[in-house]
């Protein structure tokens, strides 16, 4: 019926009758998604007909708009005690009590709802709802078709299309890229979906299962990814997933009661989706959304066609723009040329977002209907640093972008050249710049940024990205990957600090009200000694020989410093005792995040090897003011004078004391900051890699005891920022920065 030469309105007639008529229902309608997120009534057989074209829903209005809204059935015994239910007089459906309804979705929209209603209060059972997906997929082809509405009415920007526009997103990683814009869209059409032969559909579905796992392999060991690193994990438990027998299990499943194989796939693949819409945990959604990107794979197999619709050759620079992306679906793209990634969907922890990254391509995320406002070949400028795209942007921002970049690239070359010197401001003052590490590649840009060492290994980014708590060999060998990679140079292993923003996935969220504030790090490790054991054992099996640097994040107060100490001292013993080779030395310090610390400074000097300052969280406790909340962003200055005394009283009771600081969070790393820092008396800042050029560039170009003197006199400044003050000296003094 699907296929006869009927009009799309006749053939949307037809089905609402046939459906009605099968399933023994007094009403059935078609509803389809027009300009402005309007469902109109298109079809119905039972409602009054005049309503149809008439009667229009908004998204999440009514029990229509609720099923769109949330891409998901509905069926209630009881429709008008919902408390959805919007009654629509022109229908005269307020005689029909029971109701059950599904989106019709078309590559991942949802572009109508297919709905049954009864008079009698009854339950629809599965296999009814499951009935209704299936006709919800042929009719989602002729929504799709633009019989119905057109393609233009279905764009939000009609009429403007053309004109150049400026999107907005998120940072998932950092960069600009500009290139012409590639749509990845799989949209594959399923043209059978009842099986002649369902002994043969299932071998057709063995047969695709087994050429996918063939040319998976083939891709993923191809992938021009450096051997080793947390993508590799990414890639690793996506190939098990592929290997996953209750998926497949699944779809045979939905084979064997009839379907084609391709509607199996396609059944399993919603049911799927449905679940992914409602989990929030952000583990369990990536590794959904890894077999979305299997069940496209398969379809392509089965079908023949191409998952990325992108047919003849890849331009030169390409920004892809894709809904979601599985990482093997980025592989399949020649990834030499995508200069930028943009999502609409998707989280900066997303399997893709890790692979990108790991290849250097900028991503800007949660751009809101990119597919739509963006068309293939578009010139694209991609920002993800301030967070913005320019689609066809006029000449006056190419412009302003290619200046940009070619400065980008020359300062890099500047960057390049002073690599190797080391960081000695011009009157002799000598500071060591070390790098802020968790993830493998970050321990890789040791040597290309020109660190002296790791200054803070952030332990628990490898556990965050993994899908089970990692044993103590596990640790071990990533431990020792970081001590390989780091050539001799030193590494500061902090232990785990999970809590507080940072969620291991297979952990139970502590639901504390004030996470920062609540059991986190050092408290938790003192809570669950074991834990802390396992993590300590496996970085003195790691150092073998080597020095090991460790120390403890938030910590309060010195028991606790004593305590986490003395638990290592036991590890250390036990090694011992086991004959196991111990490293060749062990320096023990802990992170100045709590301000309570400072008032033990003597005790706590008399005990530790090193001391650093996380001057993320310590500020944030020091102004009272939440580190992530934008709105008080900007509102405390960490070159205020209160904040810099703290650093000064802090730098010289551990010069005083002979005790090693370095400070580590994220201000250490803007060239302002860090002179300032420099100008306190500090020599040892850790910092991201790639704000190493930069910090080092100004320290080349500073005169280290001018700005001492200088921030000394303002130290008892009444001012809530000296800021303005120290870069109008910086730029008088001709500071880099
Ligand atoms: C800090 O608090 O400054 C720090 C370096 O630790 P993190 O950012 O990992 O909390
Ligand atoms: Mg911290």
């Amino acid at each position: 019926m699907m296929a006869a030469k009927a009009s799309a309105q006749e053939r949307l007639n037809e089905v609402v009758r046939i459906i009605a008529a099968d399933m023994v229902a007094e009403v059935c309608s078609i509803y389809i998604r027009r300009a402005g997120d309007v469902l109109e009534l298109f079809a119905t057989q039972g409602l009054n007909p005049q309503a149809v074209h008439r009667t229009r829903l908004r998204i999440g209005e009514g029990l229509v708009g609720d099923i769109a809204a949330h891409a998901r059935p509905l069926s209630l015994s009881d429709a008008q005690s919902h408390p959805q239910f919007a009654y629509r007089p022109e229908t005269g459906e307020e005689i029909y009590h029971s109701f059950m309804g599904v989106p019709i979705v078309q590559a991942g929209r949802v572009v109508g709802v297919l709905t049954v209603q009864n008079k009698t209060r009854r339950t629809y059972d599965e296999d009814e709802v499951e009935a209704l997906q299936i006709i919800a997929m042929v009719l989602a082809e002729l929504a799709a078709s633009g019989e119905l509405v057109t393609r233009e009415e279905r764009s939000p920007q009609e009429g403007i299309a053309l004109l150049p526009t400026r999107l907005e997103g998120v940072r998932f990683a950092g960069g600009v890229g500009i290139g012409q814009a590639v749509l990845h869209q799989p949209s594959i059409t399923i043209r059978q979906i009842v099986a002649d032969n369902p002994e043969a559909e299932l071998k057709r579905l063995e047969a695709a299962v087994a050429t996918m796992h063939v040319s998976l392999e083939a891709l993923l060991d191809g992938a021009a990814l450096g051997q080793k690193g947390e993508h590799q994990d990414v890639l690793e438990a996506y190939r098990m997933i592929a290997m996953d027998s209750g998926w497949i299990e699944r779809i045979r499943d939905a084979v064997s009661t009839g379907l084609t194989a391709e509607a199996g796939v396609q059944q399993v693949r919603e049911n799927t989706r449905a679940r992914m819409n409602q989990v929030a945990d952000h583990y369990l959604r990536e590794r959904l959304g890894d077999l979305e990107d299997l069940a496209v794979r398969l379809l392509q197999h089965l079908t023949g066609e191409s998952a990325t619709m992108h047919t003849g050759p890849l331009p030169d620079n390409v920004v892809l723009v894709a809904r979601t992306l599985g990482p093997a679906e980025l592989l399949e793209y020649d990834t030499r040329k995508v200069r930028a990634l943009v999502l609409e969907e998707g989280s900066p922890t997303a399997h893709v977002c890790i692979v990108a990254r790991a290849l250097d391509i900028p991503i800007l995320g949660l751009v809101n209907d990119a597919l739509i406002r963006i068309d293939n070949g578009d010139l694209l400028i991609v920002d993800a640093e301030t967070q913005e795209m320019f689609v066809r942007p006029g000449e006056d921002i190419q412009q302003v972008y290619n200046t940009a970049m070619s400065a980008r690239a020359q300062q890099r070359q500047r960057y390049a050249a002073i690599r190797e010197r080391p960081a000695v401001s011009r009157d002799g003052a000598r500071v060591k710049l070390l790098v802020n590490a968790g993830l493998e590649l970050e321990v890789e840009q040791l040597g290309t940024v020109g660190a002296e060492g790791i200054g803070l290994y952030r332990t628990e980014i490898p556990f965050m990205v993994r899908a089970a708590y990692p044993e103590v060999e596990a640790q071990m060998a990533l431990y020792r990957t970081v001590y390989e990679k780091a050539s001799g140079r030193t590494v500061v292993f902090r232990t785990l600090d999970v809590g507080g923003d940072k969620v291991l996935p297979y952990f139970d969220r502590l639901g504390d009200e004030n996470p920062a504030m609540g059991w986190r790090a050092l408290r938790i490790a003192l809570d669950r000694p074991a834990m802390l054991r396992n993590q300590l054992r496996a970085l003195i099996r790691a150092a073998e020989g080597r020095p090991l640097s460790i120390m403890f994040p938030m910590v309060t107060e010195v028991a606790e410093f004593d305590q986490a100490k003395a638990i290592l001292n036991l590890e250390i013993e036990r090694e011992r005792g086991r004959g196991n080779a111990l490293p060749a030395e062990v320096k023990v310090g802990a992170m100045i995040e709590v301000p309570a610390l400072l008032f033990q400074l003597k005790a706590l000097l008399a005990r530790v090897d090193f001391l650093s300052v996380g001057s993320n969280d310590l500020l944030q406790f020091l102004f009272a003011a939440d580190r992530g909340n934008p709105r008080i962003a900007t509102r405390y200055d960490p070159l205020s004078p209160a904040a810099l005394r703290v650093f000064a009283t802090l730098i010289q009771a551990c010069d005083a004391a002979r005790v090693p600081l370095s400070i580590c969070g994220e201000m250490a790393g803007t060239p302002l900051e860090a002179m300032a820092l420099v100008g306190l008396g500090i020599r040892s800042l850790s910092m991201s890699p790639l704000s190493v050029p930069p910090v080092k560039a100004m320290i080349l170009s500073l005169d280290a005891d001018g700005v001492r003197r200088y921030i000394v006199s303002l130290l008892d400044s009444p001012d809530r920022s000296l800021r303005d003050k120290l870069r109008a000296f910086a730029r008088d003094h001709g500071v880099a920065l």
